[in-house]
């Protein structure tokens, strides 16, 4: 039988046979598709953004903290911030996710290697990417169409999330991926021979705001250094609509600042 390599479905089967014994069971924790949350929300209704802390105990913080994200970005004050190196690289993907909320790619690589964010001397690896349509953070009140999260982790547990605004403009060969293989419903599909590297989603000019903040979805857990890159990077428009058409609206509104300082670099 032929295997169209077009069709999500085959490609799912020929992953599974291709991975020898040994492999597939390393694999196991990965290969099937789990939700993150026990709990379901939504960005509106009733399981909507103003009600989250009502829905487990576990999102409590989510519409109590003071430190939530996203923000609208105003008023940053300008410092001498640490240049941020990037020294990200291109790496098997395995799985693209849909969590019924965004596209998601997640890293397994073991601690110390794979692809790293350098603040200083201080490195944070990367765990995760995925989109929000429309933006979450607002510069100045200004909503970009769409943003891409990277999140990294330091071994000692910090998590920087950079944020890249996205504009309409010329067509992302990297994001034109995640849209290909993407699935419709919720779920994962293995995307054997597909290499990601965020970098390829990111501004040359890699001047930056950043804020203290929060994941900007359940469980809303706060103590997370923000990093807003300030050069949008292009995205067409079909890319912007094929993503809106599986999420038309992904995005947490702006949460209230509480006296959050927010700098930006010089
Ligand atoms: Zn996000």
């Amino acid at each position: 039988m032929g295997m169209r390599l077009t069709s999500l479905v085959p490609l799912m089967i020929v992953a599974a046979m291709a991975v020898p014994m040994s492999s597939q069971a390393l694999d196991a924790d990965y290969s099937h598709y789990v939700s993150p949350w026990k709990t379901p929300w939504s960005y509106q209704g009733p399981r909507g953004a103003a009600h989250w802390s009502s829905l487990d105990p576990a999102y409590e913080i989510c519409n109590t903290g003071k430190a939530q994200s996203p923000i609208d970005i105003h008023n940053a004050r300008k410092a001498h911030l640490p240049p941020l190196r990037f020294e990200y690289k291109s790496e098997p993907a395995r799985y693209v996710i849909n969590n019924r909320w965004t596209l998601r790619v997640n890293y397994h690589d073991a601690p110390g290697t794979g692809s790293f964010l350098v603040i200083g001397d201080k490195r944070y690896q990367v765990i995760q990417f995925h989109f929000h349509h429309p933006a979450e953070e607002t510069i100045d009140g200004k909503r970009y169409p769409m943003i891409l999260h990277i999140m990294n982790k330091s071994s000692d547990g910090q998590v920087v999330g950079v944020t890249v605004l996205l504009k309409k403009g010329r067509a992302n060969p990297l994001f034109q991926s995640i849209l290909k293989y993407g699935p419709a419903t919720e779920g994962q599909v293995a995307v054997p021979g597909l290499d990601v590297n965020p970098a390829a989603m990111l501004p040359r000019d890699k001047a930056y705001y950043r804020y203290m903040g929060s994941v900007s979805a359940p469980p809303c857990t706060e103590g997370v250094l923000w990093i807003v890159m300030k050069t949008p990077v292009e995205v067409s428009q079909a890319q912007i609509q094929a993503f809106a058409k599986l999420f038309p609206d992904d995005a947490r509104p702006p949460q209230p600042l509480n006296g959050r300082l927010v700098e930006e670099s010089d």
